[in-house]
């Protein structure tokens, strides 16, 4: 029997890219093949000359269909088979195949926050919720909206293969987070962009919308970000390349808030557990840093460091790619 693959790839739309996908039936015994799309109507090409490639580059099982069936992530080519302007991962590829020797890994915190009849689930209408306080980690119909949805796309994210390392609900009402990894700066991309997918897929059977937005509400609200996690084989060993790689990150610091995600200076204010985006700061344990290196780094002398500032909007290919570079680039040249 012919199977179906779901094709999915990130558009040209700007300030941030949104996920798409369509369903190609493939005869048995075939595998995905190149595909094509019209660019036109997803920001990536002008009508006149519309065809854009999406090239196969991940493919998983599909949770949600099952049996044979499969999730195709692809990277979207132009018709001469290079790069399409909109596709930040092949950047990410040769960024990890410069630096593969020092074997950088990435783990992300995906925040996002559930939207239910155009407010956040949870949202009153015609009023607030309790200040937030209970939500982060809690328990009761009082304070959790949309777990059913969190349970099944944690379920499908494993059987999927996706390297999903734990849920949480967040400060925020409505709002969770996932996390995924820690893998190399491609792969981590690869999996977070098939969750992001998964999510929004798996919220639609319940009439839950998910969204990325970095700052959903105004005010005394917390924001949604995408810590991202970052260590090297020598920062796993010792402590000094710990702090080195803190400092590199200070020297660049306003070029890393430029690919971070849009909106990021209505996130970053100096409250809510940020650092003001335009100042830069690291520190044990500082969760008001931009940069926090964990206790259990400081204490071991060895581990990981935590960059705070990533929105949850940002494109995993483009942070990793930054930190890498210039992480990387710090410590080759000691
Ligand atoms: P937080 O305390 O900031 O909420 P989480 O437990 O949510 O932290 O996320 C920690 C992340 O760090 C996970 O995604 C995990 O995969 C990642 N991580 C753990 N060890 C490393 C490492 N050595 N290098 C990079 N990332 C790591
Ligand atoms: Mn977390
Ligand atoms: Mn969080
Ligand atoms: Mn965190």
């Amino acid at each position: 029997m012919p199977y179906r693959a779901e094709y999915i790839w990130i558009d040209g739309q700007k300030p941030t890219a949104k996920l798409r996908s369509k369903t190609k039936v493939i005869p048995t015994g075939e595998e995905p093949p190149l595909w094509g799309f019209d660019g036109s109507s997803t920001e990536q090409a002008p009508g006149v000359e519309s065809d854009c490639v999406l090239r196969p580059v991940f493919i998983r099982p599909d949770p949600i269909r099952g049996g044979d069936d499969v999730l195709v992530l692809c990277e979207v080519l132009t018709v001469d088979m290079e790069p399409h302007p909109s596709n930040h991962r092949a950047a990410c590829v040769a960024a990890y195949e410069r630096y593969e020797d020092q074997e950088p890994w990435l783990g992300l915190e995906q925040e996002y926050t559930f939207y239910k009849d155009g407010r956040p689930h949870g949202w009153p209408i015609g009023g607030y919720p309790a200040p937030q306080g209970g939500y982060y980690c809690g328990v009761g119909a009082d304070e959790i909206w949309g777990r059913d949805v969190v349970e099944d796309h944690t379920v499908a994210c494993i059987e999927a293969g996706l390297m999903i390392s734990g849920t949480n609900a967040e400060v925020m009402i409505g709002q969770w987070e996932f996390q995924i990894g820690p893998l190399d700066p491609v792969t981590v991309g690869d999996h977070l962009w098939m969750a992001r997918w998964l999510l929004y897929r798996i919220a639609e059977n319940y009439d839950i919308s998910a969204h990325l937005n970095p700052k959903p509400v105004e005010g005394d609200w917390n924001g949604a970000g995408m810590h991202t996690n970052f260590s090297t084989a020598a920062m796993r060993e010792s402590y000094e390349p710990i702090i080195a790689a803190c400092e590199a990150l200070g020297e660049k610091a306003q070029e890393h808030i430029k690919g971070y995600g849009a909106g990021i200076e209505r996130r970053l204010t100096g409250l809510h557990e940020t650092a003001p985006w335009t100042e830069y700061s690291y520190g044990v344990s500082n969760r008001g840093a931009s940069v926090r290196i964990p206790w259990q780094t400081a204490r071991e002398q060895k581990g990981y460091i935590e960059d705070r500032r990533p929105n949850a909007n940002a494109d995993p290919y483009i942070v990793a790619t930054l930190m890498t570079e210039t992480i990387c680039s710090a410590l080759e040249n000691r």
